[in-house]
Parts: structure tokens; C-alpha cells; sequence
């Protein structure tokens, strides 16, 4: 009888020590799952997204996609330096979106307060001037994609004003559209934008 009851024992230690064993390995592997479980951060890596391949279905992670984008877009309609207040107007030479404080207007034009101080610390001249047709719109939205290009890829500063002419013979309004950069950068440009518009 003594010895049954020894067994007895023994084989309830045996089945704790197992049952502690089975419970390690399970609190490992939850604390492990937390771990990488996807952050923002590494949302944004290769190894986030393959991350995010294991975890979830991929019509959920083109949904988290989505919201990325959005995000981003939320970003660009919000003033740069003040994140809670709108995007309103555009500086003339960047062509982002700042809100009303952080924008100076000058010559009839907005400038931000990066790229103010080029436009009175140095001299600034025509480049080209561009006359409108009512039959082509399309070219003035050509120069202005040009004029962000050319910023973006070139760091040429240029900004573009917008004049207009009464024609008293004819009686109507010419509108002409005004490229202009800093005066040593002027040749740069042109040749910029001769290439581009012809090509
Ligand atoms: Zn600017
Ligand atoms: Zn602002």
C-alpha cells in the first residue's frame, strides 16, 4: 500500500512539472507575439509589411494602407509648422500649403517665411512672359507643373504672376502669365523651360 502511495506522488510531480513546463512555453509565446506585433513605426518597413503579411488578411492590410495614404494626405492639407490649424494659402515659390500666419504677402503674391527672405534679399527679373489663350488652357497648367518641377528637381526658386492687358482696340483682356527667378539663375531657367515646352 506504502507503495502505491509513493507512486502516487511521483507521478503528480511528474504531471506539475509538465503542466509548468506547457505554461512557460505559452507565456513565452504570448509575450513574444507582443513584441513584433505591428507598430506605426514598422508599419512603414519591408519587414513591418511582411510582418503584417503573417498577421493579417490582405484585405485588411490594404485597408491599413489605405488609412496610410489618407494620413499622409491629412498631413499635406495642415500648415507645416502649426499641425491643428488648415493649410490656406500657398507660397509662391514652394507652392505648399501654410496657414495665414505663416505666410507674408508681397507684390500681390504669398511667399512663406523660407522663402521670403529670397525674395527681398535678392534680384529678381523676368524670365518669360507667356500670353494665355482661351484655345489652350492647358499651357498654363503646363507652366505651372513646370515651375513646381523645376523647383523640386532643379531648386531653381521661381514664382509666376498673372498680368493683364485691356485691349482697347479690340475691347477684351489679354492675360498674360509672367515667369520670374533671381536674376543669376535667369539663363537656367530659360533654357529649362524652352527645352521643356517644346519638347
Ligand atoms: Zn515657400
Ligand atoms: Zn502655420
Amino acid at each position: 500500500m506504502e507503495q502505491w502511495a509513493y507512486l502516487l506522488i511521483a507521478l503528480s510531480l511528474f504531471m506539475l512539472v509538465i503542466i509548468i513546463g506547457l505554461l512557460s512555453v505559452l507565456i513565452y509565446k504570448l509575450f513574444k507575439n507582443q513584441s513584433t506585433s505591428p507598430t506605426p513605426q514598422n508599419l512603414n518597413t519591408d519587414s513591418g509589411q511582411q510582418q503584417l503579411a503573417k498577421d493579417f488578411h490582405p484585405a485588411i492590410i490594404e485597408r491599413m494602407n489605405d488609412m496610410k495614404k489618407l494620413k499622409q494626405k491629412r498631413a499635406d492639407l495642415y500648415c507645416p509648422n502649426h499641425t491643428e490649424e488648415p493649410g490656406e494659402t500657398v507660397c509662391a515659390i514652394c507652392d505648399k500649403l501654410f496657414c495665414n500666419s505663416c505666410v507674408k504677402d508681397f507684390k500681390s503674391l504669398h511667399f512663406c517665411k523660407e522663402h521670403l527672405p529670397l525674395i527681398m534679399n535678392f534680384e529678381w527679373d523676368e524670365v518669360f512672359t507667356f500670353k494665355t489663350s482661351t484655345e489652350d488652357p492647358e499651357q498654363g497648367v503646363r507652366l505651372y507643373d513646370l515651375k513646381k518641377e523645376i523647383f523640386e528637381k532643379e531648386e531653381l526658386a521661381t514664382y509666376i504672376e498673372t498680368h493683364y492687358k485691356i485691349n482697347v482696340d479690340q475691347d477684351f483682356i489679354e492675360t498674360y502669365l509672367v515667369v520670374y527667378s533671381q536674376k543669376e539663375n535667369i539663363q537656367r531657367v530659360k533654357d529649362i523651360i524652352q527645352k521643356q515646352l517644346q519638347a
